[in-house]
């Protein structure tokens, strides 16, 4: 797993429940534009597979994207600039 991660130094734990069983790699603005940026800059967070992909988690849970999404833009926002961020993924989140 990729730990270069803006967002969480610790990647031994799911973001949202804590577990450490089934973690993968969520890159928190998804899609084949975002997707890229997430990844360069560093924009990811580990999910266990049930707070990721099951029925409740954050691909079919939008309340639960926004929240992530939501303390992934202040934590892009300490490193790079609003600005930046308006630009990148076009929405405010905050
Ligand atoms: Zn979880
Ligand atoms: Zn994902």
């Amino acid at each position: 797993m990729k730990r270069n991660s803006i967002v969480t130094t610790d990647w031994e734990h799911c973001f949202i429940c804590g577990t450490t069983q089934n973690l993968q790699e969520h890159h928190v603005f998804f899609g084949t534009a975002n997707r890229k940026q997430s990844e360069k800059h560093g924009m990811k967070v580990p999910l266990c597979m049930n707070c990721h992909t099951g029925p409740n988690g954050v691909h079919h849970n939008k309340e639960l994207d926004i929240r992530i999404k939501q303390l992934a833009q202040i934590e892009f926002e300490k490193n790079f600039s609003f600005e930046e961020f308006m630009k990148l993924f076009g929405k405010n989140y905050r």
